[in-house]
């Protein structure tokens, strides 16, 4: 494409609100051949909100919630401020923490009024050898409905499972429907339980999806698809999807999402919509077919 036409194309979409960095970038969305999208706060809404507390038995659910706000105030991930927004609903007050910890991809630790509270993924209740019998079939239960579970131990016992969901944005379904009927092969990656990213994906239309995925593993997902030949392009919106973003063939940040995505990234959705990547490769096809 000449430098003018390749011009004309970053102003067409820049119209739909899809900022393309460079000509590059825009002559390479053409060839995209497989685009990954992040689940939470790319496919999702972002902004998780708890729907269930299922206290074990002695503890009750108000104490529940209080204990795992005041656990999860010295955190900044959307599971945190979904609980801490809803303790703060529930006019419950957090109390003070120490020995924070946050362990990548699993969850929370830290030393409250003398307890030891751990909240996370199943994975981080196996590795601290906390007992969960029939928990974790609840857990399946709520991940079935597309909601994620995070187990709450106190002093090495389950005192609760907490549900927490995110819908899916309400356009998601049909712009992930148009990059696939122009060809493209779909896939989801989270670092969410696989049941629960079975669910999602069921939802928004992709059969494909890697699930538990360590942040530090998201960029070699990119690398194996294009392993396979693929041109990728990858979709996120969070620091932990930065390296993959910059490992894309071409990456798109979520407009909304954190800065290190946005500078990671070619093209940024400045509207959140996934239907800025089908628009964005169609200016892109457009721009090569009509100046070859
Ligand atoms: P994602 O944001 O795609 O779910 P992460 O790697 O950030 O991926 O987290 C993976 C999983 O680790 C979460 O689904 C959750 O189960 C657990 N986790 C991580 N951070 C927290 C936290 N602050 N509170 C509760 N659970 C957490
Ligand atoms: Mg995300």
């Amino acid at each position: 494409a000449t430098p003018m036409s390749v011009m004309v194309g970053v102003g067409k979409a820049a119209e739909a609100g899809v900022l393309i960095r460079n000509g590059a970038a825009l002559q390479t969305a053409a060839k995209i051949t497989a685009m990954i999208l992040d689940k939470t706060g790319t496919i999702t809404q972002g902004a998780p909100r708890v729907t269930d507390i299922l206290a074990s038995e002695g503890f009750e659910q108000d104490q529940v919630l209080r204990l795992a706000a005041t656990l999860e105030s010295g955190s900044e991930h959307p599971l945190a401020l979904a609980i801490l927004d809803s303790a703060r609903e529930s006019g419950l007050e957090p109390g003070k923490v120490s020995h924070f910890d946050a362990i990548t991809g699993q969850g929370v630790q830290a030393e409250v009024e003398g307890k030891t509270l751990l909240l996370g993924n199943e994975r981080l209740m196996r590795d601290r050898g906390i007992a969960l019998e029939g928990a974790v079939e609840r857990g399946q239960g709520l991940a079935a409905e597309a909601k994620t579970p995070i187990y709450f131990a106190v002093d090495q016992k389950l005192a609760a499972i907490i549900a927490v969901a995110d819908p899916i944005k309400a356009d998601s379904v049909a712009a992930i429907r148009r990059l696939q009927q122009s060809g493209i092969r779909v896939v989801m990656l989270t670092g969410d339980n696989r049941a629960t990213a079975q669910a999602v994906a069921r939802q928004a239309g992709i059969t494909e999806y890697f699930a538990e995925v360590m942040p530090e593993d998201k960029s070699a997902k990119v690398q194996e698809l294009q392993g396979q030949g693929e041109i990728v392009g990858m979709t996120g919106d969070g620091i932990n999807d930065a390296p993959a973003l910059a490992m894309a063939n071409v990456g798109f940040a979520i407009g909304t999402g954190t800065d290190v995505a946005i500078e990671s990234s070619d093209v940024t959705l400045m509207r959140g919509s996934l239907h800025g990547l089908a628009d964005a490769i169609a200016v892109s096809r457009a721009t090569l077919r009509n100046i070859k």
